[in-house]
């Protein structure tokens, strides 16, 4: 073995598996399980090592559709196969697994599509390559291959006049195709041509070009019966000396002395672990080398993976049990099952990710088989998440969550990746709210406490909505004047009044403060929950006590009175209640007045019951308005005829004389009788008595006496 002195070596980042290898032979794999019958139809992937580690598996390469038994499972490889090959395995009634390459299958579609429409299809590629073969098997009618510009000058008399369809392989030579294409437009400008050279093959050939053009030596990784491998070969070959090897034992014969710089590229069906054969072979090659930074050049060229790293990388593909994940700096692929990829069930991964997406990763295994790397998404999101919150206790931070589960004490809260647990006496604002009414709702919530060593956290919910409620009174304070009109929720029902909350400050509407009419309870108005438009009627800053009035202006009976009725006018009244000096009817709701005793009748009455009784309607005139106090006087006499009323007056005056004493405590002279107006007649100072104190703004505490 040589000693390399200050030469650098590079690895190119599109070195081994492309998507396609990688997802066909992932899916052998995963079948080893299913089936003790495998087989391939050809080998999976032109690498050796690969085919024998399965066939010690279990899974034989057979070479056509001859050598598959009634009912085999047998796998199409990344390449595909034709139509007929499918006909061939259905009437054997094999179990196909179909592992044809996504890009592969547009070839086929295009193919199929096209000659279906008359189109004669021309394929650049190699003749020989069972993609090719595949290719030409979807075509219904004719088809070409060809290989470079020569080829196609050779068959193209034969495809004059034709329709022309055009496609590569999708590991054709990325120049030669550049070269054919515009060879074509000059000689079928007509014909539709379709480049469908896999961008994996294309970002490879070039990386390797680029990388080669700075080489003295390019290390090229792969089968020698591999196309692309090989075209890979070719590609470098312009540039430096290429050496293509198909593992890293082979290695170790070689002469690199001359060697300053070395660049390593694989084909696309290298494993990965190969890859990094040759790189640990390389690093024993310079191992002892005076300064020479071949570690460093490898530190850079490759991303340690070890279990427990953290990787960065971009998603490949999603289905419906896993992702794939090209892990930047290194040449594995990882796998993030369904379940790794979030903490929560419900979601399926592409509802988590989608290809082309950048995540993080932590690594849970590695395969020393097949170099397969097993990672969690959800590990890592619980790790940042946890660094989140342990932010969030230090610096109070607000965080929210969904509330995952009830449990036996409180509820547990999903965030970031973290389940923190909230009790019960944190979780909602009363104690007697419902845990069940939070379960899968967005909650907001603060840290109050955290076990870093078992990675735990306690929340709580309740401090957030008092920090809510607080900042709210405070700047209700600030702004409520008197006469203000705010809404609010009527939060409770008491039988002196309601409680309304308006937005964190709780109010109060007595019970006289709820209507003009008369209510037996404030629940005849208001309920539970309805959103009403109250008048602020006082505000003491001090206490916090805010009262409230509910009844509106608008609606005052002793105004819609005054508007409609005056002096003298006749109306038609609802007798109310009876005294011993006259009986109250009501004009309209909310407002009654006094039927004074004397003006029952135009001759002496000796009890108000004589004439009146309640529920009785009558017709009266009104006889006086008090407006400053609110009195209203009415009389049925005055509407009785004049000589009757003479009459009566007379001897009303002759016995008045004779009852003076008796009169004078039972029944006030008229003009002083108090017709009062219905809330008066109510008796609020009793109200007042039963009422107790607006309650101070409210605090938790309060908000639960309160109900
Ligand atoms: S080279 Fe491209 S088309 Fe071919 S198998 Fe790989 S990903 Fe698929």
């Amino acid at each position: 073995m040589r000693m390399l002195t200050n030469c650098k070596i590079s690895v190119a980042k599109t070195a081994g598996f492309c998507f396609g290898v990688d997802r066909a032979v992932k899916l052998v794999y995963n079948k080893l399980n299913d089936y003790d019958n495998l087989v391939t139809l050809g080998p999976i992937i032109h690498n050796s090592h690969v085919v024998s580690d399965l066939e010690t598996k279990g899974v034989r390469v057979v070479s056509d559709t001859s050598q598959v038994k009634d009912g085999q499972p047998v796998v199409i490889r990344s390449h595909g196969v034709g139509r007929d090959v499918y006909s061939e395995l259905e009437k054997k009634n094999a179990v196909i697994i179909d592992a044809t390459c996504p890009f592969v299958e547009r070839i086929h579609k295009l193919a199929y599509d096209h000659s279906s429409k008359g189109y004669t299809v021309l394929i650049a590629g190699d003749a020989g390559h069972p993609e090719v073969a595949g290719i030409k098997g979807h075509c219904v009618g004719e088809a070409y291959v060809f290989s470079d510009v020569a080829d196609l000058e050779e068959i193209a008399p034969e495809l004059k006049d034709k329709k022309l369809a055009v496609v590569s392989q999708t590991t054709f030579n990325v120049s030669v195709w550049n070269e054919c294409e515009k060879r074509i437009r000059e000689l079928f400008p007509e014909a539709k041509i379709f480049n469908t050279v896999c961008n994996a093959t294309a970002d490879r050939q070039r990386e390797a070009a680029e990388l080669a053009a700075k080489s003295d030596y390019m290390i090229i990784v792969g089968g020698r019966n591999s196309s692309n491998t090989l075209k890979l070969k070719s590609v470098c070959e312009k540039f430096c000396k290429c050496i293509l090897v198909e593992s890293a034992e082979e290695l170790k014969s070689m002469d690199f002395s001359d060697a300053k710089f070395i660049g390593i590229s694989a084909g696309a069906s290298t494993p990965a672990y190969i890859i990094k054969e040759v790189q640990l072979t390389m690093s024993e090659i310079v191992k002892n080398e005076e300064d020479f930074n071949f570690e460093e050049a490898l530190e850079q060229s490759f991303t340690k993976i070890y279990t427990g790293a953290r990787v960065t990388g971009y998603i490949e593909s999603v289905n419906n049990s896993e992702v794939t994940v090209n892990i930047n700096g290194t040449k594995h692929t990882g796998i993030i099952s369904a379940s790794e990829l979030s903490d929560d069930p419900s979601l399926k991964p592409e509802d988590v990710v989608k290809p082309g997406d950048e995540i993080e990763a932590v690594v849970l295994k590695i395969s020393d088989q097949d170099g397969i790397i097993t990672m969690s998404k959800k590990k890592v999101d619980a790790m940042k998440g946890f660094e989140e919150i342990l932010k969030a206790k230090e610096d109070g931070t607000v965080l929210s969550g969904s509330v995952t589960n009830v449990v036996k004490g409180g509820v547990l809260v999903s965030c970031n990746g973290v389940r923190v647990f909230i009790p019960a006496s944190q979780a909602t604002a009363r104690r007697d709210d419902k845990l069940e009414d939070l379960l899968k709702k967005t909650v907001e919530f603060k840290i109050i406490d955290v076990n870093e060593g078992r990675q735990r956290a306690v929340g709580s919910i309740r401090e957030v909505i008092k920090e809510a409620r607080a900042a709210a009174q405070a700047k209700f304070f600030e702004t409520a004047e008197s006469g203000a009109e705010m809404e609010g929720t009527v939060k409770s029902i008491l039988d002196y009044g309601v409680f309304v909350d308006l937005g964190g400050v709780d109010g109060l509407v007595r019970k006289p403060d709820l209507a003009w009419g008369r209510i037996k309870h404030p629940s005849d108005v208001v309920s539970i929950g309805d959103k009403i438009v109250v008048t602020i009627k006082d505000v003491d800053k001090e206490t916090g006590k805010v009262s409230l009035v509910y009844k509106k202006e608008a609606d005052n009976p002793w105004n819609i009175f005054l508007a409609n009725y005056h002096t003298d006018d006749v109306v038609k009244v609802k007798v109310v209640s009876l005294t011993s000096f006259g009986a109250f009817a009501q004009i309209i709701n909310g407002i009654d007045g006094l039927i004074h005793i004397s003006q029952l009748a135009n001759k002496r009455v000796g009890s108000v019951g004589e004439i009146l009784k309640v529920g009785d309607e009558v017709d009266v005139k009104i006889i006086d308005i008090d407006t400053e106090n609110k009195r209203i006087s009415l009389s049925m006499r005055a509407l009785l005829p004049e000589e009757d009323e003479a009459e009566d007056v007379a001897e009303e005056e002759t016995v008045e004389e004779e009852a003076v004493e008796e009169t004078a405590e039972e029944a006030p002279a008229e003009e002083t009788v108090e017709a009062p107006v219905e809330e008066t007649v109510e008796a609020p100072a009793e109200e007042a008595a039963e009422a107790p104190e607006e309650p101070a703004a409210a605090d938790d505490e309060t908000d639960e006496t309160s109900e």
